[in-house]
């Protein structure tokens, strides 16, 4: 089964928008879950969060994705982020993620 990362990377605001949904989900269930872990087992701040990060992308992998793929659409996104990042500080928003 082959995984279509382009139709994942489809960014269009509508209400099943890949990546506006997934984004809602990340902030306010697995990013202070993460946080929990580490706290709860003391392990290194984010160490969960990266980790669990690239085993979804292992599990990707596992599923047929081409690593190369995952590598450039992981890439689309950062750049994503880094700019609505860059934008936060300019507004005098939030500089890190408040989970
Ligand atoms: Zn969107």
């Amino acid at each position: 089964m082959s995984i279509d990362i382009e139709v994942l990377l489809e960014h269009d605001h509508s209400d099943d928008c890949p990546i506006c949904r997934t984004t809602d989900v990340v902030a306010f269930t697995l990013m202070p879950a993460a946080a929990s872990w580490e706290q709860a087992y003391e392990l290194p701040h984010l160490s969960v969060a990266l980790h669990g990060a690239a085993q979804f992308l292992g599990v990707m992998m596992q599923e047929g994705a081409d690593r190369a793929d995952l590598e450039n659409a992981l890439g689309v996104l950062l750049d994503d982020i880094e700019e609505q990042i860059a934008e936060d500080r300019t507004l005098g928003g939030p500089t890190q993620g408040n989970a």
